[in-house]
């Protein structure tokens, strides 16, 4: 009897050594109580508190392409469903011009960074961005992953677009890695921006550097000339119930399927701030990349327009 009873309390460890492993790689989305990470609003603003004529006077967004992923993936602990993942790029427009924030990738590049047979692609939507990005007054994207800066390191004359593209130190030395294509040499030899504090990169727009998911990860805080204020977050939360709940991305996803690794203490941190930020301004658009519901329903409100504007050349 002694052999049977040794061989179950084998089965009851194995169990729980499994049940452990599952909490910890995908059901623990916990958010640190405590952030070491600062959202001073109160400095966004003040930076472009000089622009009130040439502030921005919409936001657009096109959609190059949609696919879908486990949601468990997106949230620790969530729902067995699919996550509904728009691929993104944004337009402000205003009277100095317009901003691209975030290129999308090129059919190519989707063909293989896209998942699920859902997964589509609309070169129509990827067309504009390109276009918009060959008259915009600046570009730059929250991060140096592929579906972010594709448009970018397939603009067709990479020296016309680096004399009005904000890249950072951090987004330069990551994209080797990022993204298995050449850089163009025009990128390498421009002036890379040093982004240690909130910077005003246009009217009504600062860039904030939010290293974490990636090293050269970054929000951006947009002022309207209405008053109405959002802020892009990039990939810091894939769906704004990250940013409401809070709950972070399962482990599993940040070390295994990232590379290289999410910094989950950094990207646990912005979690915590974002929505401790969200409580005291419950007026503060917060914009993922990739939730597809959450775009449905700020396109809704009217604070996002569909399909960019492209000025005749
Ligand atoms: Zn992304």
């Amino acid at each position: 009897m002694k052999w049977l009873f040794r061989l179950g309390g084998v089965a009851l460890l194995l169990v729980a050594v499994g049940a452990g492993a599952y909490w910890y790689y995908v059901a623990d989305g916990a958010v640190p109580e405590a952030t070491s990470y600062k959202t001073d609003i109160a400095e966004w603003r003040r930076l472009v508190s000089g622009d009130t004529a040439n502030l921005p006077s919409e936001i657009r967004i096109e959609f190059v392409g949609r696919d879908t992923m486990p949601f468990v993936a997106v949230q620790a602990g969530g729902a067995n469903v699919d996550f509904a993942r728009a691929r993104t790029a944004f337009q402000l427009n205003g009277p100095d011009g317009s901003v691209i924030i975030d290129s999308g990738m090129d059919q190519d590049t989707a063909g293989k960074a896209q998942r699920g047979e859902s997964a589509k692609f609309d070169a129509a939507a990827y067309g504009r961005v390109i276009a918009a990005m060959g008259s915009a007054t600046r570009v730059a994207v929250t991060h140096e992953h592929i579906d972010h800066i594709g448009g970018v390191l397939g603009f067709p004359v990479p020296e016309r677009l680096a004399e009005r593209l904000v890249l950072t130190q951090k987004q330069f030395d990551g994209l080797g890695g990022a993204t298995g294509k050449g850089v163009p040499a025009a990128y390498a030899t421009m002036t890379h921006l040093d982004l240690s504090t909130p910077t005003r990169i246009a009217a009504g727009v600062v860039m904030i550097p939010a290293e974490g998911h990636t090293a050269g990860s970054a929000m951006f805080y947009v002022r309207l000339n209405d008053g109405r204020e959002a802020l892009f977050l990039g990939d810091i939360a894939w769906a704004i119930s990250n940013v409401r709940l809070p709950a972070l991305r399962p482990r599993f996803v940040q070390q295994f399927y990232m590379s290289p690794p999410e910094d989950r203490g950094k990207v646990g941190a912005q979690i915590r701030a974002l929505h401790e930020l969200a409580t005291v301004e419950p007026g503060m658009a917060m914009i993922p990349s990739h939730d597809d519901a959450h775009f449905a329903a700020l396109i809704a409100s009217g604070l996002i327009k569909e399909q960019f504007v492209i000025d005749a050349p």
